[in-house]
């Protein structure tokens, strides 16, 4: 490997595992972890937080300049956010924020305020990023993509599990249901809606265990720094 940057894009729908398998790749690697739904669920707690629809622009944009979002890693190399000074990387773990967030999300001023950050990080070193539309809009350059999916059923499973280990009550029903309407919003917005980049490359973790999942993606890392070289 020569020291040239290397980028992996990955994207894919809620709860496919692309944050736990990002995180762990990009430890193997040495390369930083970008969680970008992070920094969109930052400007969702945002909207909560000043009372605005999350669904209008007219109420979210006006925000934006008066926002101040950066984000850190701790010494456990976990990304922390922060939102005006604050740290919130727990406040936005909630199911509440992730539909602030989806809805957030869709509007193409928030993108706009958004992609800097996210360029700026993989500009600064090799990168793993994860997110809706890495591969398509953010890194379209990217040296690996990567489409991570997985059955509705599977992904509401692991999220019920997440959820559960920080007390949440939230049911499996609640979980898959709230999935499954985030799911149709991200597909179905107009502006980076997710999908998988022509050059992406599919992998399905529906029957795969996680370290499974981390071995192949990191296969497929080693592959592509070979051919690079
Ligand atoms: O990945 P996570 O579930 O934390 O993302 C929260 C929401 O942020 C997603 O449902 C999606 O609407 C939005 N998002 C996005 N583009 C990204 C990352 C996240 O639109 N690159």
């Amino acid at each position: 490997m020569t020291d040239r940057r290397f980028s992996v894009a990955i994207d894919g729908p809620s709860g496919a595992g692309k944050s736990t398998i990002a995180r762990a790749v990009a430890a193997r690697f040495g390369f930083i972890y970008v969680d970008t739904g992070a920094i969109y669920r930052t400007v969702g707690l945002a909207a909560r937080r000043a009372g605005a629809d999350p669904y209008s622009a007219r109420a979210v944009e006006p925000l934006l300049p008066g926002l101040s979002i950066r984000f850190d890693y701790g010494a456990d190399g976990t990304q922390r956010m922060y939102l005006n000074g604050e740290d919130v990387s727990r406040a936005i773990r909630t199911p509440e924020i992730s539909m602030y967030a989806s809805a957030v999300s869709a509007i193409p001023a928030v993108r706009a305020y958004l992609m800097d950050m996210q360029r700026d990080a993989a500009g600064r070193s090799s990168v793993v990023m994860d997110g809706r539309d890495i591969g398509t809009v953010v890194l379209p350059q990217a040296d690996l993509k990567i489409f991570l999916t997985a059955s509705a059923e599977a992904r509401a499973g692991r999220r019920l599990a997440e959820l559960k280990a920080k007390g949440d009550p939230s049911t499996f029903d609640e979980v898959l249901a709230d999935m499954v309407r985030r799911d149709e919003q991200d597909t179905t917005r107009a502006a980076a809606p997710l999908r998988a980049a022509a050059d992406a490359v599919a992998v399905d973790t529906s029957d795969m265990t996680l370290d499974e999942s981390v071995e192949r993606v990191c296969a497929l890392v080693r592959e592509r720094m070979e051919a690079v070289r």
